[in-house]
């Protein structure tokens, strides 16, 4: 930056304003944190330079070591930590500190529930440690500068937290980032020795640069570090705590939030990695959204590459955070190269198969876990069953779902579940796919096989048509969708029997029925599906879905209508009624509001709802139900 040298003040985004005053409050019970924060700051900014220094060695100056030094001073009530790392330009400094250039902040700040525990969850998954220095720090002091520019291109940046920042071009011979908190005077005990330095042990133990805690006016004393100053994956799974890993994953997947479960492996042979993946207790809100970054961290012997390693993990998987330090890839590698590596395929495929297995070990280890898994990514792994075919039947064994044996709307029913109470006998597994739970749950669908006590998978999540397509077979059970086709239930009598006992009237009846609703309706019969309701409205086993349908709508694509078949319940009062009325206008009338409630409880929208309510009204009025 060639000519500014004015302080000049700026205001904070409108969201970095109200991240600021949430975090202070939802986090305020937890501050501790902070530190965490600008230790895993400083560690990535480290990496930064050490990758970036690969290609241009220039850039380490004369300041080869990477470090990270605490230091504090009692008497002002300063704590500042430093780290040699990458360092900000000014643009760098006004963009990172001053915005949230996160595509979900609007989203997120809308979903807020107000509830301090579960937006603190979320809160750190926007990249906004840094602000938590508030909760404890009266002023922020940022001083840096980016590696390979001039000492006079450094920055200071300042703050209160209180909606505004000052910037000035300062000199700053060393590259990298220091930074000073003046604390509140309430916040003193993080100026005593034995609590600060049993903090930096906790929140640097996994990190693998040095990290040494100093008094003022002794800064050049190189010290012991606090720290092992070793990559936490590098050490043996024997030695590491729980807690250890745990602080890993809150440092590499900038969450706040405990993993649900890890996985940490050493591979030798041929191929020679190091991979440590966790599973996160919770979603990120713009998890649905594909631009998302995502991916894993990428070490080459032990040298950060990058935080976004997308090739290492399908996109169904697109929730599982970790690290991989490869030693057989070259530390140049570029991200298309990494596309076409025969490693990196290899990887990829055996992570996957580490990633099930964690998943199904959690499964089998702790229910309750497994229930928070899948309620936060079940949907998102669901899609493997449509791309990744080679590992369906792994994947098909994590499935669950909500069954009528259910005693709520969880999702709770594994597969295995259903076949073991099913028994032997029965070779088909039932399964409905509606627009909500709820409508899932009072399908008139059901209506048959809950008299026969015969479980039904209730589906409901928006991609679940697509998903079933691809799942026909499970340990030598065929998948039967209840809304399509025969529901004869292997007993061929039944349909058999409906139809040799309707009478004349009742064939009449259908005739008529198919003449009124030609043009949306492909047959009308009566039904052995019902037992309760009137009407149903089913669909050819090779009919395009109503949830396919939106799919492909909402994609641009040309979706054909749907013309189902009309299902009547012969022992209806209401079909009973239609059967005999002779009024032509009448029958119509009653033909047309049956078709819009089969459609209704389908959960589609009707074509012209204001007839529909017409004739409702009409047949209301006529039947004396309103008094005139
Ligand atoms: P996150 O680290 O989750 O991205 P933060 O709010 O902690 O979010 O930091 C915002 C950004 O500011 C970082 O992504 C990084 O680019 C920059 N930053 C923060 N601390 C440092 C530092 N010590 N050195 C260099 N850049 C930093």
């Amino acid at each position: 930056m060639s000519g500014v040298h004015e302080p000049e003040t700026f205001d904070f985004q409108a969201e970095v304003k109200q991240l600021l005053h949430l975090m202070i409050n939802s986090l305020y019970s937890n501050k501790e944190i902070f530190l965490r924060e600008l230790i895993s700051n400083a560690s990535d900014a480290n990496d930064k330079l050490r990758f970036e220094a690969l290609e241009a060695p220039g850039l380490l100056e004369e300041q080869p070591d990477l470090e990270i030094n605490i230091t504090m001073d009692v008497e002002k009530s300063v704590l500042t930590v430093t780290d040699s790392g990458i360092g900000m330009s000014r643009e760098e400094i006004i963009d990172q500190l001053g915005t949230i250039a996160h595509s979900g902040t609007a989203n997120f700040l809308e979903g807020l529930s107000g509830e301090a525990k579960k937006d603190s969850q979320l809160i750190g998954q926007f990249g906004v440690g840094f602000y938590s220095v508030f909760i404890v720090a009266e002023r922020v002091e940022v001083l840096s500068r980016r590696a390979g520019l001039p000492a006079s291109e450094g920055v200071l940046w300042t703050s209160s937290g209180d909606g505004s920042y000052k910037i000035e071009t300062v000199d700053k011979p060393e590259r990298g980032t220091v930074i000073t908190l003046t604390l509140k005077p309430e916040e003193a005990e993080f100026l005593e020795a034995f609590r600060l330095e049993a903090l930096i042990r906790k929140y640097s133990d996994h990190i693998a640069f040095p990290v040494r805690l100093k008094s003022v006016g002794h800064e050049d004393d190189a010290g012991e570090p606090l720290n092992r100053a070793k990559a936490l994956w590098a050490r043996l799974r024997t030695e590491i705590e729980d807690e250890e890993y745990i602080e890993f994953y809150k440092h590499i997947a900038h969450d706040f939030t405990d993993p649900l479960i890890w996985s940490h492996n050493r591979v030798e042979g041929r191929r020679e990695y190091t991979s440590l993946i966790y599973v996160p207790a919770v979603a990120p809100i713009d998890l649905w959204n594909r631009e998302t970054p995502r991916g894993v961290k990428l070490y080459v012997q032990r040298v950060f590459i990058t935080d976004e390693a997308t090739q290492f993990l399908p996109l169904y998987l697109r929730f599982v955070r970790g690290v991989i330090d490869s030693s057989d890839l070259s530390l140049n590698i570029s991200r298309e190269s990494l596309q076409q590596d025969p490693t990196v395929s290899s990887i990829k495929s055996a992570l996957t198969k580490r990633s099930l297995n964690m998943l199904d070990k959690l499964a089998r280890a702790d229910g309750d876990k497994y229930k928070t898994f899948w309620r936060e990514f079940g949907a998102t792994l669901k899609e493997g069953l449509a791309e990744d075919p080679g590992n369906r039947e792994k994947l098909a064994e994590l499935l669950r779902f909500n069954s009528t044996r259910s005693e709520d709307l969880d999702q709770d029913r594994s597969l295995d579940g259903y076949i073991d109470a099913a028994g032997d006998g029965q070779n088909t597994i039932y399964y409905l796919t509606a627009e909500s739970p709820v409508s899932a749950r009072n399908s008139p669908h059901l209506e048959s096989l809950r008299e026969r006590e015969i479980e039904v998978l209730l589906l409901s999540d928006r991609i679940d048509e697509w998903v079933m397509q691809h799942l026909t077979e499970f340990k030598g059970k065929v998948f039967k969708d209840i809304t399509r086709g025969d529901l004869s239930l292997g007993d061929r009598e039944v349909s058999e029997k409906v139809e040799a006992e309707l009478t004349k009237e009742q064939k009449q009846a259908l005739k008529r029925v198919k003449r009124v609703l030609r043009e949306r309706v492909d047959e009308v019969r009566m039904s052995d599906r019902l037992k309760e309701s009137a009407v149903c409205l089913v669909l050819g086993e090779q009919d395009l879905g109503y949830q396919m349908r939106e799919l492909l709508k909402a994609t641009g694509h040309d979706a054909p209508e749907i013309a189902p078949s009309l299902e009547l319940n012969p022992n209806h009062p209401l079909v009973q009624r239609l059967v005999r009325e002779n009024k032509d206008q009448k029958f119509e009338d009653l033909s047309w509001v049956l078709l819009e409630q089969a459609t209704l409880i389908e959960g589609q929208p009707l074509a012209d709802p204001a007839s529909f309510a017409r004739r409702v009204n009409t047949l209301i009025i006529d039947e004396k139900l309103v008094k005139e």
